[in-house]
Formats: structure tokens, sequence, C-alpha cells
């Protein structure tokens, strides 16, 4: 259902508390109603128990408590989980449970659809309907928490914003939730276990650097030739690879860590020679490592993962090169919860 009133947990603490002290009542019962939204998870203002009578009537007639429901629930075989989550207005997003034997990954949406138009993603094709709000974000990961709790019996331990939409086109919301995921009042998790991915925005990657931000950073490469990028990623046109190398460079300089290049070998794209030598040259500008993603078809059959010969040609060269690289296997393709393929089928 729509909701009208305004969203009490779209406030910050210090807004509650003059929330409270505007209709004559005491600062510190922003603090309490905020313990109650945060760290106890509430949804109704009736749990609030230490707050008066009168004064939950007053906030059950002046805000909502927005939060997600989770929609459909979906196991893969291999123990991936994926919610398709119901937010506020109707609108549906997906987040995935990636457990591994040493690691409870959540996968987490940024945007409804996409800001981007990266021609091998399904998300791409939802177009960007809107932004997720700080605690949309916020509840993804905590659902994913407690669903790694129940059916893997151990906590979260990492978080990558590698779900629905482009994290740095929604950059407020995404730090806003970031905050939240990392405060002793929200889940209390280190920066250091959350990686932000993005298909390379060059100024909001120089903004990371400016607002000194702890946690990890992803771009989605995938051919470091101008051209070949441009027809992969269209948008790539206006954020070009000598933006994209600037403002990497920048981040390192700021920052001192390594980048994540995360990049799937196409048939006839991107799997030739000159292709892996100019991979190996991007990576000489930035300290880096290179994430080789299984690709998950999404459709026609217009992008094939390249054969094994041409990965191992790419392993083959980055290590000669003293470029870390790893492999990435899908998981939870049989619900269709592996990376480009949430498309909101339900
Ligand atoms: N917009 C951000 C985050 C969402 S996509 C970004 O581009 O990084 C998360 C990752 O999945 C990106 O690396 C993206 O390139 C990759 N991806 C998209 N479609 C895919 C597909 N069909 N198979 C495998 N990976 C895909």
């Amino acid at each position: 259902m729509t909701s009208e009133k305004k969203d009490i947990r779209a406030l910050s603490k210090e807004e509650l508390r003059d929330f409270f002290v505007s209709i004559g009542d005491k600062a510190f019962r922003g603090n309490q109603v905020y313990e109650w939204l945060w760290s106890k998870g509430s949804h109704s203002f009736e749990d609030m128990t230490n707050i008066s009578k009168e004064t939950r009537a007053h906030l059950k007639s002046s805000f909502a408590i927005n939060h997600i429901k989770v929609d459909n629930f979906q196991k893969s075989d291999d123990g991936t989980i994926k919610n398709a989550v119901k937010l506020f207005d109707d609108l549906v997003v997906e987040s995935v449970l990636i457990p591994t034997k040493s690691r409870t990954t959540a996968c987490v949406s940024s945007q409804v659809g996409c800001s981007l138009d990266c021609k091998f993603c399904a998300t791409a094709r939802l177009k960007r309907m809107r932004n997720l709000n700080p605690d949309e974000i916020y509840d993804q990961v905590v659902c994913i928490h407690k669903e790694s709790l129940l059916y893997h019996n151990r906590p979260l331990s990492n978080i990558v914003f590698m779900g629905m939409g482009e994290p740095l086109m929604n950059y407020k919301n995404v730090l806003l939730s970031i905050e939240k995921i990392t405060s002793d009042e929200g889940l209390g998790m280190s920066p250091k276990r959350i990686t932000v991915s993005t298909s390379g925005v060059p100024k909001m990657i120089k903004k990371l650097a400016d607002d000194e931000v702890k946690f990890n950073l992803a771009v989605s490469l995938h051919s470091a030739i101008q051209e070949t990028r441009e027809q992969i990623m269209p948008f790539a046109k206006s954020f070009v690879l000598d933006d994209l190398r600037e403002s990497l460079e920048y981040w390192y300089d700021k920052t001192n860590r390594v980048i994540t290049y995360e990049y799937i070998v196409w048939d006839g794209i991107n799997d030739q020679e000159v292709d892996i030598k100019a991979l190996v040259k991007f990576c000489k500008y930035v300290p880096c490592k290179v994430n080789l993603i299984e690709y998950n078809p999404i459709d026609d059959g217009e992008f094939q993962q390249a054969n094994n010969t041409a990965i191992d040609m790419y392993i083959e060269y980055l290590e000669a090169n003293r470029i870390p690289v790893t492999v990435r296997r899908s998981r939870g393709k049989d619900i269709d919860a592996a990376c480009g393929q949430l498309a909101n089928k339900q």
C-alpha cells in the first residue's frame, strides 16, 4: 500500500530529536524512538512501550514506518537464497544470499531497475524506476542476515552492492545505508567487509575518495579498449576510460586501497590477445586485482561466454604480470539469482 505519511525511518537521530522538541516534548524521546526503529527493528508504534500512549498516537498520525516485505523467497540447490522484496509503494527489488565455505555474502540492490544500459545485463532492460531509500537498502541486509542465521547457522560476513542498480547513481542513499550498516545502532559491521561495485562513474569515484569512505571499490571493467567498452556498455561514451583511469588513480592516492576489476570474457568480443594486453596495461595504472566472472546468459544468445582457452590466456598473461586474478563461479543460477540475472521475473 502506498503511504501518504512521511517515513519516520527517513529521519536521522538529530531530526527525530528536533521533532520531539518541536512538539514540546524532550529531545531524548527522539533517542528512544530511534532505538526502537533501528536497534530493535520495530515496525509498529504500538511496540514503543516506554513512550506514552498519547505520544504514540501522535506519531502514528504524523508518520508511517515503511519497511520491506519478502514477497518471494527462493532457495537454490547450492544454498543461495534469493528474496524478491516488496517496497512500500509495491515496487519490487531482489537481493541474494551467497554462502561459501568461509563466507556468507549479501548481494543487495541500490535502485529499482538501473540507470545504465549494459547490453549483457538483465536489470538494464528494466530501466530505472527510482532510487532506493537508505532504509530500504539497510532492510535487505538485515533480512539476509536473519536468513543466514536461520538457514546457514552463521551471521552475515560480507556485503556487495552488486544487485540491481548503479550504486553511484544513488550515491547519498547508498552511503547513508552503509553508515547504518556499520553503526552500532545498526549491524555494527566493518566497512572492510563491504564492497560497492560500479560500472565506472568517474566523478562519483572521486567523490568517494574525497568523502574518505572506508569500504572497498569494485569496477565492472569488461574491456580496457574504449570502442569495445562503448559497444557493450553504451554509457561509456560519456564516461570514457581515460577519465575512469584518472578517477581510479585519484581513489588510490587518497585511500591506498586496491581496486577490484570485474571482467567477463565473451566470445568474439574481448577474447583476443589485444584485449588481454589492453587489460594488463590498464591494470598497471593502479594497484588492483582482477575477478573473471562467469557470464550468465540472459536471453537470445547475443553474448556468449568465451571458451576456456581464452580465459586461460587471460589468467596466464595477468599472472605473468603479477596481477592477482581470481575466477568467480556463478551461484544460484537455477533460481536466476546470479550476477546480471536479477530482473523481477516473478
Ligand atoms: N551497476 C553495478 C552493480 C550491479 S551489476 C556494476 O555495474 O558494477 C554487478 C556485476 O554483475 C557487475 O560486474 C556486472 O557487470 C555483472 N553482470 C551484469 N550482467 C551480468 C551477466 N549477465 N552475467 C554475469 N555478470 C553480469
